[in-house]
């Protein structure tokens, strides 16, 4: 299948092990010619790469090239990082917001959309451009973005709001990827949301546990320590991505009082069958990661050649039920503008016409059309 058949570079698919953080980070795979140092771009890669300039981002750290397999593009960490002709196909139903994250905008990172709990848009850079991100508009997408002015604005206002809203109990960061700022960044984050006294919990939301391990250092862990209760959450979507340093990185968090949960996408030729993902959640537990959502693959522009059908994701969920560790088990779940939705066979049931009606937490209902599932 390659068009290209140079030989890989041993000594470049090694060195990136000794290398802290920071060098890993600014030597991410940027361009086509150092892709082919690490597997046999194809055809169909090769032109998803031209073609998405000036339209999506890409970028892979070595960590997680060490993880593709060089001759299969269907390698399911391959079909995470590298650009595909599928994303640039028309999709009319598909959206770039489909979760309302814009109208649910307060300041000019803060999302306020459930009553006792915010997201903060920290940034829209990530180490690893997942061609499946459901924020594909806002992370991978060169022309968009979810922030209300720029990412380098003053955090003041958004500060301010959350003081001034007594009941926000839990600030999730997010973004992007909020590691990707250095440690003294975070600190004064931190440090700012811990002096508003209703602040209780503070989670992080990131995935270099999977995509640059090495970025979660002792040192990170240990001003975390200070914040307490700080919970991460991280985002494992297949088995191979469970890797020696990938548990180390989880250890050392856990290590350091940080809870570390895992939501994984249900994606189209990556995880959607009963073995793949019961291997994915089984081998988190080994490394004391407690699966928490698994979510639907949302409907979004770039990103439909990922999506299952429903019944797909039912026909999982009822197969580890009960046959397996009862917390290994993730909530099944369709996030919507309304919120995160139980999407198990219980609750959500499928009309004729393809359509279903849903209700979330506060009773408001939506009929989600068929282009969702
Ligand atoms: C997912 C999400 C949260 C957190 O939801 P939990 O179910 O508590 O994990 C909060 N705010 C927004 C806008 C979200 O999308
Ligand atoms: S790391 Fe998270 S936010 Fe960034 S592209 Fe991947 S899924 Fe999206």
């Amino acid at each position: 299948m390659a068009d290209f058949a140079a030989p890989l570079d041993a000594r470049c698919v090694a060195a990136w092990k000794t290398e802290t953080w920071r060098q890993q980070y600014s030597k991410r795979i940027k361009t086509l010619a150092e892709l082919r140092n690490w597997i046999n771009v194809t055809p169909n890669e090769a032109e998803a790469i031209q073609r998405s300039e000036g339209k999506y981002r890409w970028s892979i750290t070595h960590h997680y090239a060490s993880l593709m397999d060089a001759d299969d593009e269907n390698c399911p960490v391959r079909l995470q990082a590298v650009p595909n002709l599928r994303e640039l196909e028309a999709a009319p139903d598909a959206e770039t917001d489909p979760n309302g994250d814009i109208a649910n905008r307060k300041t000019n990172r803060v999302v306020h959309k459930y009553p006792d709990r915010v997201v903060l848009l920290v940034t829209e850079v990530c180490p690893v451009y997942c061609r499946h991100c459901t924020r594909k508009y806002h992370t991978t997408d060169i022309g968009g973005t979810y922030f209300g002015e720029t990412e380098a604005g003053s955090y003041e206002q958004d500060f301010a709001y959350i003081a001034a809203h007594p009941e926000i109990r839990d600030v999730l960061l997010t973004g992007g990827d909020p590691l990707v700022y250095p440690d003294d960044k975070l600190y004064e984050i931190l440090r700012r949301l811990r002096a508003i006294r209703h602040v209780e919990i503070i989670r992080i939301g990131t995935r270099f546990p999977v995509l640059l391990p090495a970025r979660i250092t002792t040192e990170f862990c240990r001003m975390l320590e200070e914040f307490h209760p700080v919970w991460l959450s991280t985002h494992f979507n297949h088995p191979k991505e469970i890797t020696e340093e990938s548990a180390a990185a989880c250890d050392r968090l856990l290590r350091h009082g940080v809870p570390v949960q895992n939501q994984s996408v249900l994606l189209k030729g990556i995880n959607d069958n009963v073995h793949t993902m019961r291997s994915l959640l089984h081998g988190l537990l080994k490394i004391r990661v407690r699966p928490y959502y698994l979510y639907h693959c949302d409907n979004v522009v770039g990103v439909s050649h990922f999506k299952t059908s429903l019944q797909t994701g039912q026909d999982i969920m009822d197969a580890l039920t009960g046959f397996t560790t009862g917390f290994s088990v993730p909530q099944y779940i369709v996030d919507t503008d309304l919120g995160k939705i139980s999407a198990s066979r219980q609750v959500l049931h499928r009309a004729g016409d393809g359509t279903v009606r849903v209700e979330n937490y506060n009773g408001q209902q939506r009929n989600l059309g068929s282009a969702v599932w």
